[in-house]
């Protein structure tokens, strides 16, 4: 059997980074910044008010409460070409240009809001409330590094520094497509021998949590060619595909029996449980990859974190590798088969971390109910209460 490792590995070194886009900054929320951004300008562009008030002379004010003159106003967006002489002042708003030979700003609430003259009841210490120019940021510092993920503060500063458009690597579209002829549709009754369709709608938002873009291409049966038809038709739209389903040993896998003659996809036993069978390759002329997933729901979800997941991130140009793990204390003893890697669903709290009932990868229910995958190495086959475990939060 092939270590988890490995199959994460060859992963790797398959998947590429999608190529950099131009998009407008309304539409890089999730995406991946494609290079450095630079600020043109300082920020501020110039020194300003931080609050409503009096622009003075800090030696003026010295000993308030004094009563002075008030020569004008400067509002927000005034082009700052007026001078303060000494013994004067002016009204101020709040990022209006600090006039010349102003050095402080009185706010407000310190004074008795005169026009024409204002009495100013408190000192104020030498640039009190200006803001001054490139206190934020100097003309030519980068404000985002390229690999930064655009949140909505990265698309304020993106504005911010007068940028319109940027570079990015789009989120991988990924299409997720469930294969089983006893799936039926949820909402739908259930026929038969039939069960709810779960793993495209898991999977689909697995993807979506991930950064990427996922879009359910729903259940086919198991006859190859409705699959191969339904692929084809999909491959247009993806930068990846995921299928589940179809990959074991029994009669009736689609997706292996589709899939093998083109030889560009290999299915393996991958060393762990749940989720032994898996298979990975290209598919299509442009050498789509596809994650061939066990269709066993939890099987399915603990393979999408430990293999789909790092591929998605490498194809945003993000640092990628196993997912990463925190040390926890097991409450209850658990097993293991021997060699291979389990993944025990479980509750993380803290430092201990319990398992759930019902660990058959089968058992969605005790998965939604969990928190975390307990990491059990290939030869332990037993730890008891109180061993310290490797623990994968979710
Ligand atoms: P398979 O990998 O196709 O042999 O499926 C293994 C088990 O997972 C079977 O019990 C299937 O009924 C179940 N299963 C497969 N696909 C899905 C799905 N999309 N949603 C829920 N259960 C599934
Ligand atoms: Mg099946």
């Amino acid at each position: 059997m092939k270590p988890v490792d490995r199959h994460l590995a060859d992963i790797l070194a398959t998947v590429r980074p999608l190529a950099p886009l131009e998009v407008e900054i309304e539409a890089a929320l999730g995406a991946v910044l494609a290079e450095d951004v630079a600020s043109p300008v300082p920020l501020p562009p110039f020194d300003n008010s931080a609050m409503d008030g009096y622009a003075v002379q800090a030696g003026d004010v010295a000993a308030a409460p004094v009563t002075l003159p008030v020569i004008g106003d400067v509002a927000a967006g005034d082009g700052g070409l007026n001078a303060l002489g000494p013994g004067l002042v002016t009204r101020i708003m709040t990022g209006a240009p600090l006039p010349a030979g102003a050095d402080a700003v009185v706010p407000v609430e310190w004074t008795d809001g005169g026009t024409a003259r204002v009495r100013i009841d408190r000192p104020a210490p030498l640039g009190n409330a200006i803001r001054r120019a490139g206190e934020d940021v100097r003309a030519g510092d980068v404000v985002l590094r390229e690999g930064a993920r655009i949140g909505p503060a990265q698309i304020g500063i993106l504005a911010g520094v007068g940028r319109r458009r940027v570079l990015v690597r789009p989120r991988p579209r990924v299409v997720v497509l469930s294969t089983g002829a006893e799936l039926s549709e949820p909402g739908t009754p259930l026929g038969a021998g039939h069960i709810w369709e779960s793993n495209s709608f898991m999977l689909a938002a697995a993807v979506r949590e991930a950064g990427a873009e996922g879009f359910r291409a729903g259940s086919v049966t198991d006859d190859p060619k409705e699959f191969m038809d339904t692929l084809d038709a999909q491959l247009l739209r993806a930068d990846a595909v995921i299928t589940s389903g179809g990959v074991s040993m029994g009669a009736y896998e689609p997706v292996k029996e589709a899939l093998s003659p083109l030889g560009t996809v290999t299915f393996e036993k991958v060393a762990m449980q749940p989720g032994m069978p898996q298979g990975f390759g290209v598919v299509g002329p442009d050498r789509v990859p596809i994650f061939t997933l066990p269709g066993n729901p939890v099987s399915s979800f603990v393979s999408f974190v430990l293999f789909v997941k790092p591929a998605l991130r490498a194809m945003q140009g993000l640092p990628a590798g196993p997912p990463a793990t925190v040390r926890a204390t097991v409450t209850g003893p658990v097993r293991s088969p021997a060699g291979k890697r389990s993944y025990l669903r479980a509750v993380l709290t803290g430092e201990t971390v319990a398992p759930v009932t019902g660990q058959g990868s089968h058992q969605l229910a005790a998965l939604a109910a969990a928190n975390a995958l307990i990491v059990v190495p290939e030869d332990d086959t037993s730890l008891p209460e109180g061993a310290e475990v490797e623990v994968i939060p979710l």
